[in-house]
Formats: structure tokens, C-alpha cells, sequence
């Protein structure tokens, strides 16, 4: 069943067209990696999804309904891609964690027994229980990455779009950080798009592959892309194969 579904979408900002003619959908368990030149239009479709825009043609459906009505916020954990954090900010990994949690809370106060094992869950999901008391202004960058997104998980949302995550990562605290996306994916069965330019090891950890320019130059499996002659000849065996490498 498709939690998103996109039907022959354009979109302009002005006159420029950014998006052209963009079909495809998303079942609900899929891990996407949403890759792409820059420019070619990423952070755009992720914006139209969310009904941040409107597009200029075509259909958008996010769990049914038009992302423009849409109302249940809590069931989309989002992480956009220069997230405004002040690093003097005096809070600690568990009191960011939290907030992720007031979208839905009624009334401010103290959270719940059920809310604090939302919490405690997102905290141990993305690997940051051992530093829940530490101030976020003395987390490395991947440690910080991993706080943010488990304040966008909290909620225990069913989709979780997140746009350049590791852009400031070193490739090794960059491998963990898609392992626990991978493990969040598993084993609460949450959605995920991930727009990435890390071509060479998404592969290992998302089953689909969304490569975006400007239209759809692929949508479908790794298995697919690998084996795709027309893929081959786009984008020349060698960078075929390394998008394609698992390194297994
Ligand atoms: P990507 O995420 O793939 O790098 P973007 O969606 O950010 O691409 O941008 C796609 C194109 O739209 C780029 O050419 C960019 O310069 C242009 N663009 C992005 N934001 C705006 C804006 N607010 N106004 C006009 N053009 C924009």
C-alpha cells in the first residue's frame, strides 16, 4: 500500500522549471535514497511533498490526502538540511529529544510515563543513551545528527524524510548513522526517504534508489539499477558499478 504517491508533477519557481513531469510512489516499509545532482531539484520535491509549495501541475497524495489539507503532522518526522541550532543552547540530548513531542501534547507540563518511553526509545533507537545527559553544545557532528533525528522520530512517525543528514560527517560515524536509519527501518517498519549524495554506500543500506534530475532518470530497487543496461549506458558502467557496490 502507498503511504505517498506523485503523479505527473512540475513545478517552477518563477519561470524556471525545477520539477517536470515527476510520477512515482511509496510503499510504506520502503527506504528510499533520494540522490541527485545539485541542483537537480531534491530539497524541491521534498518541500512539495510536505505542501511547503504547491506545484504548478500534477497530483500529490501523502497517507491519502493532498499535502496542502494535510493535518497529522505527527506522523512525519522530518529533518530539513541546515537545521538552525544554537550550540550554546542549554538544553541536554534528552530535553532536545523531547521536544520533538510537543506538537502533540495537549497541554505544557511534565511528560507522561508512556511519553517518557517514547522518549527513552528514540534515544536508544539512534544510539545516544549513553550521552542523554550531556549539554548538545559538546556533541561531535555525528552525535549531534543522531539527537536530531531522534527528536524527528519521537513521535514515532510512519514517514521520515531527512535531506542531507551527513553532509558533515566523517565516512565512518556516516556508515553507523545509516545503520541505525537501517535498524529503525527493520524494526519499527518506518518509512524513510533519505536524500544523500553518499552514492557510493547508500546501496548498502536503503532498497530503493530515486535518482533525480530534474524529471526521474530511475526509480526502483538496487537490484534493478544494477542490472539496468540503459543505466549503464547513462551513466557509464564505472559510475553504474559504484552506485550499484555493496561492498559485501
Ligand atoms: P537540490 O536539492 O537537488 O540541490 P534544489 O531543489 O535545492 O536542488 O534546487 C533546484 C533548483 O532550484 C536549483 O537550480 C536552485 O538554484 C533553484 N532554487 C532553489 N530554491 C530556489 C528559490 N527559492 N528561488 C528560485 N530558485 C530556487
Amino acid at each position: 500500500m502507498s503511504i505517498l504517491s506523485v503523479e505527473d508533477l512540475s513545478f517552477r519557481y518563477n519561470s524556471v522549471e525545477i520539477l517536470s513531469n515527476i510520477s512515482f510512489s511509496v510503499n510504506y516499509g520502503d527506504y528510499i535514497g533520494l540522490v541527485g545532482p545539485n541542483g537537480s531539484g531534491k530539497t524541491t520535491l521534498i518541500k512539495v511533498i510536505l505542501g511547503l509549495f504547491k506545484p504548478d501541475k500534477g497530483n500529490v497524495s501523502l497517507f491519502g490526502v493532498n499535502p496542502l489539507n494535510f493535518k497529522d503532522r505527527h506522523r512525519i518526522g522530518y529533518l530539513p538540511q541546515r537545521t538552525l541550532f544554537n550550540p550554546y543552547f542549554p538544553a541536554t540530548v534528552k530535553e532536545i529529544v523531547s521536544l520533538g513531542l510537543l506538537s502533540k501534547k495537549k497541554a505544557p507540563g511534565k511528560f507522561d510515563k508512556s511519553e517518557e518511553g517514547m522518549i527513552g526509545e528514540a534515544i536508544r533507537l539512534m544510539d545516544v543513551l549513553d550521552i542523554k545527559d550531556t549539554l548538545i553544545g559538546e556533541l561531535s557532528g555525528g552525535q549531534h545528527q543522531r539527537v536530531l533525528v531522534a527528536r524527528a522520530i519521537v513521535n514515532e512517525p510512519d514517514l521520515l524524510i531527512l535531506d542531507e543528514p551527513t553532509t558533515a560527517l566523517d565516512p565512518e560515524t556516516r556508515e553507523i548513522f545509516f545503520h541505525n536509519l537501517q535498524d529503525l527501518n527493520k524494526n519499527k517498519n518506518t518509512t524513510i526517504i533519505l536524500v544523500t549524495h553518499d552514492i557510493g554506500s547508500i546501496g548498502k543500506y536503503a532498497s530503493k534508489l530515486l535518482y533525480l534530475d530534474k524529471g526521474i532518470i530511475f526509480y526502483g530497487s538496487f537490484e534493478n539499477f544494477c542490472s539496468s543496461k540503459d543505466m549503464g549506458s547513462y551513466f557509464g558502467e564505472f559510475a553504474q558499478h559504484l552506485i550499484c557496490h555493496r561492498h559485501d
